[in-house]
């Protein structure tokens, strides 16, 4: 029986209804973009959507990989669309937005791992909408040389941020075919290559880690100089994924967030519905502003 706990009430979702969610919604489908928002079944679409706000995932539907979590299809990817670049510029300069995530699909079958292709999306956001800041949440790059993550970074972001996802004893069973300390090392050699840009990462949390664990990799986080923490309870796509082990509560939450602000990142959120888009935007201004 691979059935989740229920849901706790702390898991609350509102029906998306607003104006603000249509348009977002029409922009969307109008230029034949992907989100995850919809793709992961994300709780939080209708604030999301309503405030324009939405990532938007580039090189298709599918994966390369089949991380247990996650509710993208695994197989052979389709080729890379060389129009879509300036489709997403496109619908970020429509859309108006302060701040933009853009994420990916893995594409182990691409030399690069489609590290050029971040690269262009990033340059034609930024020639379309000079004004929206860039947030990438990119794939580990495992099978590619340093240049595929030199690519990326010199295309210049203003979020480099990558997903741990979990903690490493349960990489074999969440993340089978990534390598924790590969991921953290991507995100270490960001930092170095740029040292202005500001670096993230993201664990879920109710899988079945240990207190202490998560704790480590907030060590090893700061170790590697990561700036940005998010964490966010797992929730099972369908019956099929990695069950929910335990519904992580919101004081437990507000602990990591505690423990995570002394350990020295600029930027936490650790609540039951945080994603790693979650409020990103919002997050960046205020630490702009600061
Ligand atoms: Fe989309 Fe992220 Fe918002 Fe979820 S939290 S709806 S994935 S932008
Ligand atoms: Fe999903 Fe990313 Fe894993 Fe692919 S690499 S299965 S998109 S989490």
């Amino acid at each position: 029986d691979n059935a989740s706990p229920k849901k706790p009430d702390w898991i609350r979702v509102k029906a998306p209804t607003s104006s603000g969610y249509r348009e977002t919604r029409k922009t969307l489908r109008d230029n034949n973009l992907v989100t995850v928002c919809e793709e992961a079944g994300c709780p939080n679409v209708g604030e999301c959507w309503s405030q324009g706000h939405a990532t938007m995932m580039i090189m298709g539907d599918i994966c390369t990989r089949g991380c247990t979590f996650c509710n993208i299809a695994t197989g052979r990817p389709n080729d890379l669309d060389v129009f879509e670049p300036g489709r997403v510029a496109h619908a970020v300069g429509k859309l108006g937005l302060n701040h933009i995530v853009i994420t990916s699909v893995d594409r182990d079958d691409l030399d690069d791992g489609g590290a050029e292709h971040f690269a262009q999306t990033i340059r034609a956001i930024r020639r379309r909408a000079p004004g929206t800041t860039i947030e990438i949440l990119t794939p580990d790059f495992l099978k590619c040389g340093p240049e595929a993550l030199e690519t990326v970074v010199e295309a210049r972001p203003d979020v480099f941020n990558h997903n741990l996802e979990t903690v490493p004893g349960l990489y074999p069973q969440v993340r089978p075919g990534a390598r924790y300390f590969h991921s953290l090392r991507l995100l270490q050699r960001v930092k170095e290559l740029d040292p202005a840009m500001f670096t993230k990462s993201g664990l879920m949390v109710g899988l079945g880690e240990e207190r202490q664990a998560v704790h480590q990799v907030m060590d090893d986080m700061r170790a590697a100089d990561i700036d940005f923490l998010t964490i966010g309870q797992y929730l099972q796509p369908t019956l099929k994924h990695h069950a929910v082990v335990r519904y992580v509560t919101p004081e437990e939450f507000d602990n990591y967030a505690r423990v995570a602000s002394a350990k020295g990142f600029l930027m936490v959120s650790a609540t039951p519905l945080t994603r790693s888009s979650y409020h990103a935007g919002a997050d960046f201004e205020r630490l702009r502003a600061a």
